[in-house]
């Protein structure tokens, strides 16, 4: 018999159904069910679940903070260890470290946090993510571009193995955990109980310029935006986003720029697209806080809503991508639907560090297509899988946070990393205690 402190729950129990989806954001849930649910209270919880689990013949899914778009922690026949309790942090001024549950949500608690100390870390951009998922996927946060994959600046983490030891991992100590750990995401075959993380001094200054164009101007803003985005200094964090402005009413084209301690200067190559005289709106190299552009992520990002997401690093020349690109940016099929064509992931000449997470390019495209009934579920579905059709070719590979390898399978890994990342995953879960990808990644 195992005693929890948290709370167990079997398939049938009363609350089973709630443990299990409640804390889900995706509201268009797939039907997979865990065997039982442990809402572990602290790593000696997490290590009995992990060892109950083998003693019952079941796979170990994991949730942090609930986020992933096709709800990775539900698959059949595991124990699901929710970490929701694990939220402590805890900042070390000595060391600049904070320690963090994997629970703790990078936006509304992490930064607050960290705030106090006049210290800042690269959380996501949408401020209710939680940490586990988007640390271990590699995390692309604020200025990702220039400061690099959150990943990166991980000391060390706490990981409950396949065979229920509760280990530190770092580059020095299971380095081989650590190298899996970052870049595996929902491959990894362990549970991460707390994170310590490399802090950096925050921001001073936040200054935001913003370019709305008509669909019509779709063509020739992308071409420029191709050519001027090596333009911008590594501070700036630059964005071509399809969406449906409020106030506008039908789909445009958004250029986005906010620049770290850049200051306006860094936002001067924005002035040089050949049709900014007809933007529909601007606002040129405006102050602007964290909390208002965190705001608008939470606004273009609703709870309650249906989310079918896909992405694709993107490689080639602009007369290649343009076609694909216009309709994947301007003909939207709802109206609260974006995508995302992105500046945003870190330069690939900032060469990161060796680690699991080894595919990349300077240029990220996303599609976020939000429903709201399930009646819109298959018109969603047919217009990403249209638009991924025409971007795929142009693809090098996508970041795990935003994919969904059963519907689109895509390459996560360069051939050596995949390759090194299997031997570990054999040697440390023998048993695949940890069910790995949903889906096959391409290799
Ligand atoms: C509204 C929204 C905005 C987003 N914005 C961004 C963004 O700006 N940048 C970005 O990079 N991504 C972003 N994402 C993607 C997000 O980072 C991923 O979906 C990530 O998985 C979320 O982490 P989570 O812990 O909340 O998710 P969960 O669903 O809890 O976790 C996803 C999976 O990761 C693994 N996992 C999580 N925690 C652990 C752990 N402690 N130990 C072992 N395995 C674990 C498990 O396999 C788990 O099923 C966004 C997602 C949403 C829904």
């Amino acid at each position: 018999m195992t005693f929890f402190t948290g709370a167990f729950w079997r398939s049938g129990d009363t609350g089973f159904a709630d443990a299990t989806t409640s804390r889900i954001f995706n509201h268009r849930r797939p039907s997979r069910r865990p065997a039982a649910v442990l809402r572990a209270a602290h790593a000696a919880d997490v290590a009995a679940g992990v060892k109950l689990a083998a003693a019952e013949g079941w796979q170990v899914a994991v949730r942090s903070g609930g986020h992933s778009w096709p709800a990775w922690s539900l698959r059949d026949d595991t124990l699901l260890i929710d970490l929701a309790l694990f939220t402590r942090m805890s900042y070390d001024p000595a060391s600049g470290i904070v320690a963090v549950g994997p629970a703790v949500r990078g936006g509304f608690d992490l930064d607050p946090h960290l705030a106090g100390y006049d210290r800042f870390f690269t959380v996501g951009h949408s401020p209710t993510v939680g940490l586990g998922g988007f640390l271990l996927q590699g995390g692309i946060g604020w200025n990702c571009r220039g400061w690099g994959w959150a990943a990166e600046s991980i000391e060390s983490m706490d990981v409950v193995t396949a065979a229920g030891e509760l280990v530190r991992c770092s580059e020095t100590e299971n380095a081989d955990l650590f190298w899996a750990a970052r870049g595996s995401g929902p491959g990894f075959f362990g549970v991460v109980t707390e994170f310590r993380l490399r802090t950096r001094p925050r921001f001073r200054e936040l200054t935001h310029s913003t370019y709305v164009y008509s669909a019509e101007l779709a063509s020739e803003v992308l071409n420029w935006y191709l050519t001027a985005r090596h333009e911008l200094p590594p501070s700036v964090e630059l964005a071509a986003v399809g969406c449906t402005p409020p106030g506008i009413g039908s789909p445009a084209l958004v250029i986005d720029a906010v620049s770290f301690d850049g200051g306006p200067a860094s936002l001067a190559a924005l002035g040089t697209c050949p049709v900014a005289d007809k933007a529909l709106a601007t606002k040129v190299a405006q102050p602007v806080e964290l909390a208002s552009l965190r705001a608008e992520q939470l606004r273009a990002n609703p709870d309650y809503h249906r989310y079918f997401a896909d992405n694709a690093f993107l490689a080639g020349g602009a007369s290649a991508l343009v076609p694909a690109l216009v309709p994947a940016l301007t003909d939207l099929p709802t109206s609260k639907t974006f995508t995302v064509l992105g500046d945003f992931t870190p330069l690939v000449s900032r060469r990161p560090p060796d680690m699991a997470l080894s595919v990349q390019t300077d240029l990220y495209f996303a599609a976020y297509v939000i429903g709201e009934t399930p009646g819109q579920d298959a018109r969603c579905r047919s217009w990403l899988d249209g638009t991924m059709n025409r971007v795929a070719p142009h693809s090098a590979g996508c970041y795990l946070g935003d994919s969904d390898l059963t519907v689109r399978p895509d390459r996560i890994m360069s051939d050596a990393a995949w390759s090194k990342f299997q031997q570990i995953r054999t040697a440390r879960d023998p048993e695949g205690r940890f069910p790995g990808y949903l889906g096959t990644p391409v290799q």
